[in-house]
């Protein structure tokens, strides 16, 4: 431990701590736009320059280390107009189009403009990237006319999803952020996790937006338009209205779609039950014949795209079902408008997700259980929000509402999917039962699969077997786990992957944060902790015991597994060239 002032106030700190975390455990904040700790620690935006005594000049305190004695100001007049001086020059060559920009009023760049009262036209820069928009893919719009050069989605891509597939090019005036050759980045081997638009402090990336879409098909009397929004979206969408993060908004959101005009509000929870019925009999059916294994869970599109980019030599162990989002899509299209005596071509199925990278799994071989795409819109939390509020409904005023019969009855099982070893668990639920024919009573919490940790194994003895299981979320865990599996290293029976760090509550469709609240909130736990209490809450909590999804076998599926639940509910992967 060493003895610091900083701004007079006498603090221990261990040594080795950055000025910027010694501030912060003495109370005091410090201004940061490219910082990202342990993740891009650059020192390259310097809005967090301090003085040191006896330092020459300005120190980055994001990188400068505190020693014994030192005496730190964080600001003084001279500070401030050095921060803001760093700001204007930004400004002087950025897009300023805040009242339609995508981050107006959550944009970390306008906020401390403000904070520093800046003069956005001191400067006049040329902006020399205002055309550099890249709008390739199916799910991710980069706007470099926006871009501050960061370099929080460089770093997130390549540390924490390790793709790397964006990068610095060129040098000086004309650098900007983009694929290698400045190609476009569909031609990368991009997962589409999203994760980049998530640490971008500013507008410089979003989600493609496909609200426009949705609004044209609530407008269009020929549609029946069926909405179903997935498990995490609901421990998410409160923040966009003020709520805490962790806050379940779950039946205000249900109203809130009601409202908006869909004609049928089910719940894509329905469908994670259905996926684990499916995914389940593949593990039995694995463990018990000696397939492939281990299984690996298929739920994610970011990690699937990843494994066909990266690890294609997986595709044997991966479950051949398709996602939930898939699922839900594939099942009104067929089994519901079959019943209901709608022709599929007339229903819209809006899905509602975490996620970006379920904009492109929409549009993958294979999705169109009925002859028309399973999901026509994929809409991230944040664009449900922008809809709510552009539809001028009062979300905290709405009272809570409920689901629809039948696709929308779902188990604690199906809730938890959100959360990284969620899946996992609902999937012992019923293949422990399945396996041992028996109850497991009150049993229910396979607590070794949960917590935010990117790696967690655990071994469960099932009637006289031993399953050996991993969870791993964020892709620099699964590479760990796909490499292990390659090199034969790896004795599991089940493996579940998602993409993103801590699963679906933290997808690339959530509602940003601004760093400061990422780097000191734990709220990966806090949003997967609504799931696991609503889970606790519910009286049926695993996934075979939900009625509906019980009567569907019975009425059109016949058993998990059959020949007509594999042309529905079943997929296929493809090995993808990099380059
Ligand atoms: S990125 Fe921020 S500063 Fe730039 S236009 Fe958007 S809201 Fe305004
Ligand atoms: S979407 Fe994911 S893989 Fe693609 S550039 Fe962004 S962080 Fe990288
Ligand atoms: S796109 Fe966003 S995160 Fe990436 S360098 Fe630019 S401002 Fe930073």
């Amino acid at each position: 431990m060493v003895n610091v002032k900083i701004n007079g106030i006498e603090a221990v700190v261990p040594e080795g701590t950055t000025v910027l975390e010694a501030a912060r455990l003495a109370g005091i904040k410090i201004p940061t736009l490219c910082y990202m700790k342990d993740i891009n620690e650059i020192g390259a935006c310097r809005l967090c320059v301090c003085e040191v005594k006896g330092a020459r000049g300005l120190v980055a305190a994001c990188v400068f280390p505190v020693s014994e004695g030192m005496e730190v100001t964080t600001n003084s007049p001279r500070l401030r107009q050095a921060r803001k001086t760093t700001l204007e020059l930004l400004l002087s060559d950025h897009k300023k189009e805040c009242l339609s920009c995508e981050r107006n009023l959550k944009c970390e760049l306008q906020s401390l403009s403000d904070e520093y009262g800046c003069d956005a036209n001191r400067f006049k820069g040329s902006v020399s990237k205002a055309e550099d928009k890249d709008v390739s893919t199916e799910y991710l719009v980069r706007d470099n006319a926006k871009c501050v050069l960061c370099r929080r989605c460089v770093a997130t891509c390549a540390k924490v999803q390790t793709v790397a597939v964006i990068g610095a090019n060129e040098r000086g005036f004309k650098t900007n952020v983009g694929c290698a050759f400045e190609e476009d980045l569909a031609k990368s081997p991009c997962v589409a996790c999203g994760q980049c638009i998530n640490v971008c402090p500013t507008g410089a990336l979003h989600e493609k937006y496909e609200i426009d879409d949705v609004k044209a098909a609530l407008a269009d009397p020929e549609k029946v338009v069926v909405v179903g929004a997935a498990p995490s979206v609901r421990a998410g969408l409160g923040e966009e209205f003020g709520y805490p993060i962790g806050t379940n908004v779950e039946g205000k959101m249900a109203t809130a779609l009601k409202r908006l005009g869909f004609d049928h509000v089910f719940d894509v929870n329905w469908a994670a039950d259905l996926t684990i019925m499916e995914e389940s009999r593949e593990l039995i059916e694995r463990i018990q014949k000696g397939g492939t294994l281990p299984l690996i869970t298929s739920c994610s599109p970011g990690w699937i795209r990843f494994m066909e980019y990266y690890y294609p030599e997986l595709i044997p162990n991966i479950s051949s079902c398709k996602s939930p989002q898939q699922m839900f899509g594939a099942s009104i299209k067929t089994y519901w408008a079959e019943k209901m005596g709608i022709d599929p071509k007339n229903i819209y199925v809006v899905s509602i997700m975490p996620c970006v990278a379920k904009k492109f799994e929409k549009t993958r071989d294979y999705q169109s259980a009925s002859g028309y795409p399973d999901i026509d819109a994929s809409l991230t939390t944040r664009e449900l929000a922008r809809l709510i509020k552009e539809f001028g409904i009062m979300f905290n005023e709405l009272p809570d509402g409920e689901f629809e019969t039948p696709l929308g009855e779902f188990t604690g099982a199906g809730v938890i999917f959100g959360a990284t070893g969620g899946v996992m668990e609902a999937a012992l639920r019923t293949a422990v039962e399945k396996i041992t024919g028996k109850s497991i009573g009150k049993n229910l919490d396979f607590v070794d699969v949960r917590g935010t940790k990117g790696i967690k194994e655990a071994s469960y003895e099932v009637g006289g077997l031993n399953v050996k299981v991993a969870v791993a979320s964020g892709l620099s865990n699964a590479k760990v786990i796909c490499e292990k599996i390659k090199k034969g290293e790896a004795d599991y029976q089940f493996v579940e992957i998602m993409c993103c760090p801590g699963g679906c509550v933290n997808g690339g469709g959530q509602p940003i944060l601004d760093s400061y609240t990422r780097r000191n909130v734990d709220y990966k736990a806090l949003r997967a902790a609504a799931l696991y209490s609503e889970d606790k809450k519910l009286k049926v909590r695993k996934s075979h015991k939900n009625e509906t999804v019980k009567a569907m076998y019975k009425e059109y599926f016949g058993k998990p597994g059959s020949h007509k639940a594999h042309e529905i509910l079943h997929t296929h992967y493809v090995a993808r060239k990099k380059y």
